[in-house]
């Protein structure tokens, strides 16, 4: 069931990945628009969202690097930095350009949900509060969870500082287990400690698209890389086809 895998997509003058982890769930990832003369992905969102049809079932999240949660029902603007929903046909988006967009759905595919976690979210571990959270208020218990993680920046790219180290060393035990040293630069695995709280939660891995985007620059926007340039757009739907 969870065997799908990324398709990259070319339509019209937009590239996209499209996953379909269920029947009725897809994942989409913009990639980097080379044919928009380097306009700001975030400028031409109404375009890209009308390529995928997907404009007026839009759920945006203004992220903070919080570790706010929000169910949601109907589209619009929410402030938080993960959101889930039980209806269908609702387009949770989540924009990033090195952060770890993470995308959930329960093994009955009632319950979708998305995550931004940039170093900050991770240290707070948004990913566990959003599984301590969905069983909470949903009854969905992690091990009805999967999880993909979209492209962010990997451990071949991501230098911090002890200000990173630090905070991660407060909270988390095994905080060692996800920085690298490498020529007196310090190096953080966001995507090992992101996979480490959901796996340790019980959720299980779908298929990642495991690219890093600083690597990647050509095809992703990387805040490192290329500060403020644009983000990269994901997004999750449970489509009700009937309707
Ligand atoms: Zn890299």
């Amino acid at each position: 069931m969870t065997d799908a895998d990324w398709e990259l997509i070319q339509r019209g003058s937009l590239r996209f990945y499209e996953m379909h982890p269920e029947k009725e769930i897809d994942v989409f990832l913009t990639t980097r628009n080379l044919a928009d003369g380097g306009t700001d992905h975030d400028l031409g969102l109404v375009k890209q969202v009308e390529t995928l049809g997907l404009e007026s079932n839009l759920v945006v999240m203004k992220q903070s690097h919080s570790t706010m949660i929000e169910r949601v029902c109907t589209p619009g603007g929410i402030e938080a930095d993960g959101c889930f929903t039980t209806e269908s046909n609702l387009a949770l988006s989540v924009r990033v350009a090195d952060c770890v967009p993470i995308f959930f759905w329960s093994a009955d595919s009632a319950l979708i949900g998305v995550v931004h976690a940039g170093w900050r979210g991770t240290v707070k571990k948004i990913a566990l509060r959003f599984t301590e959270k969905v069983e909470r208020e949903e009854g969905v218990e992690p091990h009805r969870l999967f999880y993909s993680l979209g492209p962010s920046i990997g451990l071949c790219c991501y230098n911090v500082g002890k200000e990173v180290l630090d905070a991660f060393s407060e909270t988390w035990p095994n905080a060692r287990d996800f920085f690298t040293r490498r020529r007196d630069m310090t190096y953080l695995d966001l995507r090992a400690a992101n996979r480490f709280l959901l796996n340790a939660a019980g959720a299980r891995e779908g298929t990642s698209l495991d690219l890093c985007t600083s690597c990647e620059r050509r095809r992703f926007y990387s805040h490192r890389s290329e500060p403020g340039k644009g983000r990269n757009w994901g997004i999750i739907i449970h489509e009700d086809r009937a309707s």
